[in-house]
């Protein structure tokens, strides 16, 4: 059976919810072979036996010193080893970047952004804004896939997988940038924005007031989103806008609430599974693309949904 190398985020020697997705999707492949960037892989290997990993590649390293180009050389130097049928990687601005330079050094093919990839290595894309799906092979060299994390249910099934350490070599050019110091950002207990499986958004009809959206997002453990428009005015962090200019984000419920649905803004989130639209007017854009959708100001749709749910959580 052909192998397929997946790349682990982790940070703190915990492994991202992504790693679990891109374990799920290797396995549907072929044979899953982690790879994990770290000198410390004892605590990353147990969580990563719960998705049905058969294979881990540790490499020791100063990964918290690296840029993506050292990885992007450790990775190529695995691939040249192992000779997978092909390589994931999540779709995040580092891991994309670490793609484009593996696929560089290996004079491999690229897709990045993909939903889904099959047994046949074909790949899915949904493209401008979503209006598209795309389905696309890598035909030169080894197909090297970045996936959009929330793409897939990542799948528990428990493995003892083998684990071998190889040395790599990093040359003194992907040496010539290093992280000096990095500062996590501070979470405030919300989930990860693009790993979240809910999201709650606001847009210009909150008038710069997110406690309602906050207050929603918090009652279900979701993340927190916002227009441009909201992010533009200083109304919520430009880290959390979602769209062409934003993050992309793909979770099992997205809320939007006082965000009119202007094609850059869908561009972020129209791969969302189930989408919620609250808007006052009954003509807004964002209804078309909704699920379901509450006509009404958000001031009051939201502080009673969000009673609702704590009432039925009580
Ligand atoms: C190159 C480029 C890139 C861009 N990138 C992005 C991007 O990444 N993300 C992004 O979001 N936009 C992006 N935009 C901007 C985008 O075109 C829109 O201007 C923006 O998305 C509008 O944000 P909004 O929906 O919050 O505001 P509006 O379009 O003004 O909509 C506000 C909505 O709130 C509703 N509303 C008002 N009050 C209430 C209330 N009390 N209760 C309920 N509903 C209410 C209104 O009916 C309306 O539908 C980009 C634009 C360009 C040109």
């Amino acid at each position: 059976m052909s192998s397929v190398i997946f790349l682990v985020d982790h940070s703190g020697g915990k492994i991202s919810k992504a790693a679990g997705e891109l374990a799920t999707f290797a396995k549907g492949v072929g044979q899953s072979v982690a790879v994990v960037l770290s000198s410390n892989p004892a605590e990353i290997i147990t969580q990563l036996s719960a998705f049905g990993v058969d294979k881990v590649i540790t490499a020791s390293g100063d990964w918290d010193k690296y840029s993506s180009a050292a990885a992007a050389e450790a990775l190529a130097q695995i691939m040249e080893s192992e000779k997978p049928a092909a390589v994931l990687i999540t779709s995040s601005a580092r891991g994309k970047e670490i793609a484009g330079r593996l696929a560089v050094k290996s004079k491999s093919g690229i897709i990045t952004d993909a939903i889904n990839v099959d047994k046949e290595l074909i790949t899915t894309q949904s493209v401008f804004g979503g209006s598209t799906t795309v389905h696309s092979a890598v035909i030169t060299g080894t197909p090297i896939i970045t996936l959009r994390s929330n793409s897939i249910e990542a799948v528990a099934a428990p493995s003892t997988p083998t684990v071998s350490e190889f040395a790599v070599t990093i040359s003194d050019n992907a040496k010539l940038s290093t992280v000096t110091a990095a500062t996590p950002a501070v979470k405030g207990g919300r989930p990860e924005l693009t790993e979240a499986s809910i999201v709650v958004s606001g847009g210009r009809g909150t008038n710069g007031d997110f406690k309602p959206v906050e207050a929603f997002a918090d009652s279900l453990g979701a993340a927190v989103g916002a227009s441009r428009a909201a992010t533009d005015a200083g109304w919520y962090p430009h880290t959390h806008q979602v769209g062409q200019t934003g993050k992309t984000v793909s979770p099992q419920l997205y809320v939007a609430a006082g965000i009119s649905g202007a094609i850059q803004h869908r561009a972020g989130m129209q791969t969302s599974k189930t989408i919620v639209a609250i808007n006052k007017d009954p003509e807004a854009p964002i209804l078309e693309l909704a699920d379901f959708a509450v006509v009404g100001d958000l001031f009051n749709v939201l502080p009673q949904a969000t009673q609702a749910i704590v009432a039925r959580k009580a």
